[in-house]
């Protein structure tokens, strides 16, 4: 049963990437926080989905597909939010298998390049603090740090993994392009994560004209002054409001979810320009089986 009131909070991130919580335990902590439905929109990962859908229909809360790309935009980093799309698509999957070698081929460069500068850490030591999650300067920082190179993280960066620094090695980026295309190709509907940050009009402007279908207006990186002119941007293009918690937990933001969040009414929009072959929403066949 899918509900038509409430609140849901579509910004969300488990342990699949950089968060905290396994998704199970997520979705508990929503169902806590009295929300209708949710995405857990990991870093360039879609593999918390099926876990997370499992309890959200245990706990009856509806659970859209949902990731959070980080792709390059005229020399910017830009982080966009798919929404909808069919988790088991191929090429989706695919790329994001890629990409998420390159990343591990890229932090051991790093490590070699430390070596190099007679830092010799283990490789190892780098994947186990990443975890499950997609691997990147921090957790090297972080092992520079416990094996005496470093004192602190910022030394590190400052020192030896800043993109100046010699032990820097560029990341491979996705283009705005292929994630746009990689998303509505799957079924699903992107939105610009955070604009707020460091988004002006006119670069909204030119990403709605490449096809984003929405805007993220609740974040909380917003202060009200931003949430408003956001909100009536969207209205004036059409574009659905999203809007979440950005939630990573264990420390970080930990009371942040439940108290940034959308009424239900932004998830039906999401569906309505979403698209699938079968006319079927992803998270509508898991409530079904
Ligand atoms: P990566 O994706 O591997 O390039 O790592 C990016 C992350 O490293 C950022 O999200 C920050 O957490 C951290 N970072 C990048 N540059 C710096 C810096 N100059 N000082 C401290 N942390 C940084
Ligand atoms: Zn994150
Ligand atoms: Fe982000
Ligand atoms: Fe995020």
């Amino acid at each position: 049963m899918i509900k038509d009131n409430g609140y849901a909070d579509l910004h969300i991130h488990s342990n699949r990437s950089d968060g905290y919580y396994a998704p199970k335990e997520l979705i508990e902590k929503v169902a806590a926080q009295g929300l209708k439905a949710t995405a857990v929109v990991d870093h360039d990962d879609i593999s918390a989905y099926e876990e997370a859908c499992f309890y959200g229909k245990k706990f009856d809360i509806e659970v859209l597909t949902g990731v959070e790309l980080s792709v390059s935009y005229d020399q910017h980093d830009l982080h966009i939010l798919g929404y909808d799309f069919d988790y088991l698509n191929q090429e989706l999957s695919e790329y994001l298998t890629l990409f998420k070698e390159h990343r591990i081929s890229r932090a051991q460069k790093i490590v070699e390049n430390l070596a190099n500068l007679g830092m010799p850490i283990s490789f190892e030591a780098v994947l186990e603090k990443a975890g499950r999650g997609t691997v990147g300067r921090p957790h090297i920082a972080s092992v520079l740090v416990e094996d005496g190179f470093v004192y602190s993280f910022q030394e590190a960066f400052n020192k030896y993994l800043g993109e100046d620094k010699p032990a820097h090695v560029a990341k491979y980026k996705m283009e705005l392009a292929t994630a746009l295309n990689l998303v509505k190709t799957a079924g699903g509907i992107c939105c610009v994560a955070h604009p707020g940050l460091r988004l002006k009009q006119d670069d909204l402007l030119i990403l709605v004209q490449k096809g984003i279908s929405g805007i993220e207006v609740i974040h909380p990186n917003h202060n009200e002054e931003s949430v408003n002119f956001f909100r009536d941007l969207a209205k004036k293009y059409n574009l659905v409001a999203t809007g979440g918690s950005d939630f990573h937990g264990g420390g970080k933001n930990e009371n942040s979810l439940g108290k940034f969040k959308v009424p239900y009414d932004v998830v039906l929009q999401i569906k309505e320009k979403s698209v699938h072959h079968d006319g079927l929403h992803r998270s509508e066949i898991w409530y079904d089986n």
